[in-house]
C-alpha cells in the first residue's frame, strides 16, 4: 500500500455542527495541518449523527481522495455512530477489540471511576480496521482502508483529544507525494477593498495560474493567499512563491501590512518600536477600542504610552484641550475635522508621545443628521515631527461595526504614514484635510 497521499477530505460529524449550534473548528484545524504536510484538502463535509449518511459520505469520498480524516461520533452514546458507519462503508462487521477494552478500563481506573456499562461500545471496531490509542480520553480512534485504497482515520470530536491523536496517528501515516509540492503564503492588506485589490491583481488571479492567487476579506483585512501546487521541489517552489509575492506586493502597494500570522496592531507596534517612536490615543466614539487593539499586542508597552477617553464634550475640553468654541453652538462640532485635529494635537502635548491618533464620530444608531450621517468618523494623526493628517470616513454597518472599523482605520492610517505612504487614500475615506 505504497499509494501516496495527494489529496484528502475532512469530515466533521455531529448534529450540533450541522445545525449550527457548534462551530466546526476541527475541520479548519485539520485542513491546515494536512496542507502543511503537503496533502491538499479537496472537500469538507459536515454530516449529522446519521449512520447511513455518514457511510454514504465515506463511500463517495473514497473514490475521490486518498485520505479521509473524520472527527466526532466516537463517544459511547446512541448518537455516536462513526464506528457503525465505517463498518458499513467497508462492508465489514463490528468486533470487540480487547486491547481497546483494556485501555478503556485503565482510563477509568486511573481516574478513580467505575467503568460505565456503555463504555464497551467504544472498544468495538470493524474487523478489518485497527484502533488508534487515545491517551486524553476514553474513545479510541479508528483506522481503515476502504475498497478503493482510500485510507480513513476516525478521531474523537473534542479538540483536546483530536489534535494530539491527529499528530500521533495521522501525521505519522501521511505519505505526501514526493513529486508534488504544495506551498502557501498569505499576505494581509488593510485600507483597500477586496474588489479594488482584485482589479489591481488582474491576471495574477487567473484560476489556471500557478501559483494561484486568491483573496479573502475578514473584518476589514483583505488577505491574498498564494498557493503553489506542482512538481517543483523545495527551493524552486519557494522561488515561484517569492516571485508571485513580489508581484502581489507591487500591485497592492502600499496596503500590504504583513504576512502569515501578523496583525495590523502588531505590525504598527513593531514599526513604531523599530523607529524608536511612541504612540498615544484620544478616543471618543470608540471608547477605548483603539487602546485595546494596541494593548492586545504582547510587548506593546515598548511603543504604546496610553490614551484619553474623551466621550463627552466637557472631557474633550478638559482632558484633551479641545478649544471650547469648536464644540459650542455654531462651531464645527464634536464630529469635525477641527475637533479631531484638536484632540490629536492635545493628546500629543499631554500624553508626551511622538504620534497621537484621535477618533471622533457618530456610531449610531441615533445622532445622525443629513450633513453628518451615522457612520461619519473623523480620524486625525498628529506627530511631534509636524506630521498632521485628518480624514473623514463613512463607515458602514451597525454601531459595533462602525466602532470596530474606526479603531482599525486609525491604525491603518498611522501604518501608512510609518510606511512612507501617508498620502494614500483608504477604503471608506470620503475626504481628507491636511
Ligand atoms: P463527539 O465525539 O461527536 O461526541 O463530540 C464531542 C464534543 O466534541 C462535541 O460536543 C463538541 O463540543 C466537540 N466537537 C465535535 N466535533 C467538533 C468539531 N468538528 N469542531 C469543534 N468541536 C467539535
Ligand atoms: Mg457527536
Amino acid at each position: 500500500m505504497a499509494r501516496v497521499h495527494e489529496c484528502a477530505a475532512v469530515v466533521s460529524v455531529g448534529d450540533e455542527l450541522v445545525l449550527g449550534q457548534t462551530l466546526d473548528t476541527n475541520g479548519r484545524w485539520m485542513a491546515d495541518r494536512l496542507l502543511a504536510a503537503g496533502v491538499v484538502v479537496r472537500e469538507h463535509v459536515t454530516v449529522g449523527d446519521d449512520a447511513a449518511r455518514q457511510a454514504e459520505t465515506m463511500r463517495r469520498l473514497a473514490s475521490r481522495v486518498d485520505v479521509i480524516v473524520c472527527s466526532g461520533g466516537l463517544g459511547p452514546t446512541a448518537d455516536d455512530l462513526t464506528r457503525l458507519s465505517l463498518a458499513s462503508a467497508m462492508g465489514d462487521e463490528l468486533i470487540a477489540d480487547d486491547v481497546s477494552m483494556a485501555q478503556i478500563n485503565a482510563w477509568y481506573q486511573a481516574r478513580g471511576r467505575s467503568v460505565p456499562p456503555n463504555a464497551a461500545v467504544q472498544a468495538l471496531r470493524p474487523s478489518r480496521a485497527s484502533a488508534l490509542t487515545n491517551i486524553h480520553g476514553s474513545a479510541p480512534g479508528l483506522y481503515a482502508v476502504l475498497a478503493e485504497g482510500c485510507e480513513v482515520f476516525c478521531l474523537p470530536g473534542p479538540p483536546r483529544e483530536m489534535k494530539p491523536m491527529f499528530e500521533q496517528h495521522v501525521m505519522a501515516r501521511l505519505r505526501p507525494s514526493p513529486d508534488r509540492t504544495v506551498l502557501t503564503r498569505v499576505l494581509h492588506c488593510f485600507g483597500i477593498g477586496e474588489s479594488d485589490l482584485a482589479a489591481r491583481l488582474g491576471a495574477l488571479m487567473h484560476r489556471e495560474r500557478n501559483p494561484k492567487v486568491g483573496t479573502t476579506a475578514s473584518e476589514g483585512v483583505v488577505s491574498c493567499r498564494i498557493r503553489y501546487e506542482g512538481p517543483l521541489r523545495g527551493e524552486d517552489a519557494a522561488e515561484e512563491i517569492d516571485k508571485t509575492e513580489a508581484l502581489v506586493r507591487r500591485a497592492a502597494a502600499p496596503y500590504v501590512f504583513g504576512a502569515e500570522g501578523q496583525t495590523l496592531p502588531g505590525v504598527v507596534i513593531e514599526m513604531l518600536r523599530d523607529k524608536g517612536l511612541t504612540v498615544g490615543v484620544v478616543e471618543s466614539c470608540t471608547g477605548g477600542m483603539l487602546g485595546a487593539l494596541l494593548t492586545e499586542v504582547p510587548g506593546s508597552s515598548a511603543a504604546f504610552l496610553g490614551g484619553l477617553l474623551t466621550y463627552s464634550n466637557e472631557q474633550k475640553v478638559s482632558l484633551a484641550g479641545v478649544p471650547r468654541e469648536l464644540l459650542a453652538e455654531g462651531g464645527p462640532g464634536a464630529v469635525s475635522a477641527e475637533t479631531a485635529m484638536a484632540m490629536a494635537r492635545g493628546g500629543l502635548a499631554r500624553l508626551g508621545c511622538d504620534e497621537c491618533l484621535a477618533i471622533t464620530g457618530i456610531a449610531g444608531p441615533g445622532g445622525g443628521s443629513e450633513a453628518k450621517p451615522v457612520g461619519t468618523v473623523w480620524i486625525a494623526l498628529a506627530g511631534k515631527g509636524g506630521r498632521e493628517d485628518c480624514r473623514r470616513f463613512l463607515m458602514g454597518g451597525d454601531r459595533g461595526a462602525i466602532r470596530d472599523w474606526s479603531a482599525k482605520a486609525a491604525l491603518g492610517m498611522l501604518r501608512l504614514h510609518l510606511a512612507g505612504a501617508g498620502d494614500a487614500p483608504m477604503l471608506r475615506q470620503v475626504s481628507a484635510r491636511p
